[in-house]
């Protein structure tokens, strides 16, 4: 699972352009170029490539706690601590994932709807 030919992985090695907003020595986030809220970022692995959730295996558990980290820091330092945002992971087809480099969607900006019901 190293090799990372997905969309994400030329974002990683800045092949194709990218707003990156947050960086670390393990995570990337980036905005999103068709967003679903006023903000709305991805966080993805730097130096690992994890196509799904699925994919995962305890060796990872620190790698995908570190994308909800992530996410946390952005949104403390975006100023919705208080107000709140929403995390999310999509897993393959039923869940619509189409990238399949492992990110974490964050949400935020405005009160959000309700999700997980049937397209
Ligand atoms: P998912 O459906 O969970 O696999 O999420 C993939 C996300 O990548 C979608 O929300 C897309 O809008 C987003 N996306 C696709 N192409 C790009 C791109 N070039 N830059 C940033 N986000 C993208």
């Amino acid at each position: 699972m190293t090799d990372n030919d997905t969309l994400f992985g030329k974002i990683i090695r800045r092949e194709i352009p990218a707003t990156i907003v947050y960086e670390d020595d393990e995570v990337l986030g980036f905005r999103d170029i068709a967003p679903q809220a006023p903000v709305h970022v991805l966080f993805v692995p730097k130096n690992v490539h994890i196509p799904t959730l699925d994919d995962a295996r305890p060796e990872h558990a620190a790698l995908v706690g570190k994308l909800a980290l992530a996410a946390a820091e952005y949104a403390r330092r975006e100023g919705f601590e208080q107000d709140g945002y929403r995390v999310v992971m999509n897993c393959r087809g039923d869940a619509g994932q189409t990238v399949f480099h492992i990110h974490l969607h964050l949400l935020a900006g405005a009160q959000l709807g309700r999700f997980g019901t049937p397209a």
